[in-house]
């Protein structure tokens, strides 16, 4: 029999992510699958009160917390001992957490600690009888592949974008809080602060609403036989900015960057999107100036609504890529669009 330990970490505010209470679901939803499993719960943060009542109605008969200043921060130290504590604590066998970056750090350091095993981008599971299957994507692959194992304790991270939002009603439910001590490595790694780029330096945002592509029609020659490559950076950054939309590009694009041409200098080969870019999770995709081409519309498998802005009537958007496609000039177009918004 297993027993499965669902793991997140507070925000600062003692609330959970949104990849968290994703993750939540698909533990939830595993439970369900796997007959007879255990199901616990284990926490850590400043604070985890609330993220202990937005978890509460999840159905786990037991929730482990590890809190106090130490656990607030992001830290491999602290964060490897509390988890380690709560996953021997639980007696876990199938662990799900979600893979936010500070996760990503510290658990597979965990499953070493405890001789288990684990897999990242986990975007699914079956379970037939006793036999859990998880799936994974290898994007450059263009594969889904389908994993079991036999080793235990196994860890699983969540991508994003994945399950549902977990909103269950709050229950009233105990919670074991673990003592943690941690010896003289922690003093080695003390959290001073936080530095930040600002808002608009960043143009790789997972969480944004919007995915806005820029192909290499930004950069060519228009219908005065100029090439515009200062208004098109700015028609791009002003939409960025108002929109709050994550920033992709097509291969062609970043790829000039590399050559030596003129180019858009908050480019570069992280936003492009493809079959040898990122496959980015978005509920809606704008794409400007790029022809929607089969190795690049491959990376749009996740977006949930498709439109381009593209001058050719017989570029691939309009080929069946996309739901809509405006027919028409994307300097004008998302100008006008950043002027309405
Ligand atoms: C093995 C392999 C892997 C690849 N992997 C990737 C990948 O991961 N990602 C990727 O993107 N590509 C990839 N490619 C390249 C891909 O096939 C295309 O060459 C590339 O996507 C084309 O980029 P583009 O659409 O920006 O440029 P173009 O094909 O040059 O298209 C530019 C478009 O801009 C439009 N346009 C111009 N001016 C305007 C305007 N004012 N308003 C509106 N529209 C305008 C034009 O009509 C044209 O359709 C790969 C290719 C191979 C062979």
């Amino acid at each position: 029999m297993e027993t499965l330990l669902f793991l997140a970490h507070a925000e600062d505010d003692g609330s959970l992510s949104r990849a968290a209470l994703e993750a939540l679901t698909g533990a939830v939803e595993l439970h369900r699958q796997l007959a007879d499993a255990a199901f616990a719960v284990g926490l850590i943060g400043g604070d985890v009160t609330p993220a202990v009542a937005a978890a509460s109605g999840c159905g786990a008969a037991a929730f482990y917390a590890v809190s106090g200043a130490d656990f607030a921060v992001s830290r491999y130290a602290s964060d490897v001992v509390a988890l380690e504590a709560i996953c021997r604590t639980s007696g876990a066998t199938v662990v799900v957490a979600p893979a936010t970056s500070r996760f990503n750090r510290v658990i597979p350091g965990v499953a070493q600690r405890l001789g288990g095993r684990i897999d990242t981008h986990v975007g699914g599971f079956s379970v037939n009888g006793a036999d859990l299957r998880i799936q994974r994507g290898y994007y450059r692959q263009r594969m889904i592949a389908t994993l079991t194992r036999a080793a235990r304790p196994w860890f699983l991270t969540l991508d994003s974008g994945v399950f549902p939002t977990w909103n269950g009603a709050p229950a009233q439910v105990p919670v074991t809080t673990l003592d943690v001590a941690f010896g003289d490595n922690l003093g080695r790694t003390r959290v001073v602060g936080y530095r930040t780029p600002l808002a608009n330096a960043q143009t790789i945002r997972p969480d944004a609403k919007l995915l806005f592509v820029a192909g290499v029609g930004w950069t060519k020659k228009q219908s005065d036989a100029q090439v515009h490559l200062d208004d098109a950076a700015k028609t791009i950054m002003g939409f960025l900015d108002k929109s709050g939309a994550s920033l992709g590009s097509s291969k062609s694009l970043v790829d000039q960057s590399s050559e030596g041409h003129n180019v858009f200098a908050f480019m570069s080969h992280l936003n492009q999107v493809g079959q040898t870019g990122s496959t980015p999770r978005h509920p809606k995709g704008l794409s400007t100036c790029c022809h929607g081409e089969e190795p690049h519309v491959v990376g749009w498998r996740f977006i949930g609504e498709r439109r381009a802005i593209n001058l050719d009537t017989n570029c691939g958007w309009a080929q069946g890529k996309a739901d809509v496609v405006y027919v028409a000039d994307a300097f004008e177009l998302v100008r006008k669009v950043t002027e309405l918004l």
